[in-house]
């Protein structure tokens, strides 16, 4: 009989370099070059991968372990969540355009960062590195898997949630975050990581989260809390690892800064126009409202992202480019997507109300500056028309800027009566931006940005040919269902007859 010999218990430390450092060999028939072959090509040098302190430090035991007690936990909550009406707790039906909005623009956005990941998990060659990737790979699938699931009970009772996957790929709106997660995964590894890993995970997560997650909260969506709390330990596993890798590339070689620079430059930049979404979402979709999208921005933006900056100077990192731009713009950019997103709902896969006195009295109250005189006129003359019968609808199709293609409704840095327009002439063609931020970013790489898929033209193109009812069939939106006003909607509608009931009943 063999002898049974106890081992030493391992510690974590131990553990998780046996799980990792090990993992790797030295190739003897293959050059490294040909085995990572993308780790070069973006120009960023590194001399020693062990050096990358994996953040994670998690085996994949543990990991599996901790990731089922949550899901188990997130759905039972799910499941009483469907068993008692949940979605009849919510403050209002008006709500539920926020929570369309994170579907169809967002939760896609999770798994496009799941099959970034995944890939860069392939394309690094240090091994700490690729089981930081591979992980947070995992976590992000879940992610979007349990937004989906959290959501889907929704699309039982209320329209505009059946075809998100149709809506990520095809409308308009989720253009902005789409494109987003294709330009970082079209680039090389250490950009996408640039991209999601720091400029997003890290310095803009907070604008994203805490207002949607708050906003549930406030508003009684318990489902979109619970999904919100099964993230949260992941998020700071994220944040960690994102700039675990900005510091990485900056102490490997003094030449690697001016890459890592300019990527921070674009990134916060892309970052800041897709968050516009976000800052709509915030002051105008919530029937309870948490901040404002300028009180966020000064909060997560300009306090937290300034100190993050002084912090990286030390490694020769200034603020990135536009940062004051981008300060000013918070005290309009919500308004101005908001009025477009009210003028095109008819092509929109959620509904839209013009704001009530009272919404438009919270507004004044938090953009003392600026709402009475440029946006309030604007919303007073929009209700006229509504009241006269004919509500305002553009039929004109918006000119998209190329670069984070929203479509250019902002206005000049100083100037927010002046329309912002920015063209480019390229190889015999003229290209459109909504700034002087989002045309620098096109001028670095014109090369991949005039392959950009904008959904606009998609209108006149196969197979919709400039038929717009077929074009809402391509995108999956059931017209005078999903979209338009609120007010008179089946959603309303529902909800009101629901609630009746609900409280008929109690
Ligand atoms: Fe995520
Ligand atoms: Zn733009």
């Amino acid at each position: 009989m063999d002898m049974q010999v106890k081992q030493p218990k391992l510690g974590i430390k131990e553990r998780y370099s046996l799980l990792t450092r090990d993992l790797g060999w030295e190739p003897s028939y293959q050059a490294k070059e040909k085995i990572f072959p993308y780790t070069h090509y973006e120009g960023i040098k590194i001399h020693d991968w062990d050096k990358w302190e994996d953040p994670f430090r998690l085996t994949m035991d543990a990991y599996w372990k901790y990731q089922a007690e949550k899901e188990r936990k997130f759905y039972a909550i799910i499941d009483a969540h469907a068993q008692n009406n949940g979605h009849l707790n919510i403050t209002d039906g008006r709500y539920l355009t926020a929570i369309k909005l994170f579907l169809q623009a967002i939760s896609p956005g999770e798994y496009a960062a799941h099959k970034g990941f995944a890939r860069i998990g392939r394309e690094f060659e240090g091994v700490g590195t690729q089981v930081a990737c591979q992980m947070q790979s995992l976590d992000e699938i879940r992610h979007a898997q349990t937004q989906i699931h959290a959501m889907s009970n929704y699309n039982k009772f209320y329209n505009g949630f059946h075809s998100f996957a149709d809506a990520r790929d095809r409308i308009w709106y989720t253009s902005v975050p789409r494109s987003f997660f294709d330009d970082a995964m079209s680039g090389g590894p250490f950009e996408f990581i640039t991209a999601i890993g720091f400029a997003f995970e890290y310095v803009l997560t907070n604008l994203l989260f805490v207002p949607f997650m708050s906003g549930a909260a406030y508003n009684g969506d318990m489902a979109t809390v619970t999904f919100g709390f099964s993230a949260q330990s992941d998020e700071a596993r994220h944040m960690t690892l994102g700039l675990e890798c900005i510091k990485f590339m900056l102490e490997q070689d003094p030449d690697n800064l001016p890459i890592v620079q300019k990527w921070l430059d674009k990134w916060f930049w892309r970052g800041m126009r897709m968050l516009t979404l976000v800052g709509a979402m915030m002051d105008y979709m919530l029937p309870k409202r948490v901040m404002s999208w300028k009180e966020a921005w000064q909060v997560y933006g300009v306090e937290n992202g300034g100190a993050l900056f002084n912090d990286l100077a030390r490694y020769g990192v200034r603020v990135p480019k536009g940062w004051d731009v981008a300060n000013e713009a918070a005290e309009h950019v919500s308004h101005q997507l908001m009025l477009g997103l009210y003028q095109w709902c008819f092509g929109t896969s959620f509904h839209a109300w013009i704001p009530s006195e009272e919404d438009m009295a919270w507004l004044s109250e938090k953009y003392p500056d600026t709402f009475d005189r440029y946006y309030r006129p604007r919303w007073d003359h929009i209700r006229k028309m509504a009241e006269a019968g004919t509500p305002y609808q553009n039929l004109g199709l918006a000119q998209l800027c190329n670069t984070c293609q929203l479509p250019a409704v902002f206005t000049e840095p100083g100037d927010p009566t002046t329309h912002c327009h920015r063209e480019v002439e390229f190889e015999g063609e003229t290209y459109h931006f909504c700034s002087d931020g989002c045309r620098d970013i096109f001028l670095e790489e014109p090369q991949k940005y005039v392959q950009s898929w904008l959904p606009m033209p998609q209108l006149f193109a196969e197979p919709n040919f400039g038929d717009v009812g077929k074009w809402m069939e391509w995108v999956g939106l059931k017209p005078g269902v999903d979209n338009g006003d609120y007010h008179g909607s089946q959603d309303e509608a529902s909800f009101e007859a629901w609630k009746k009931h609900q409280s008929a009943t109690a």
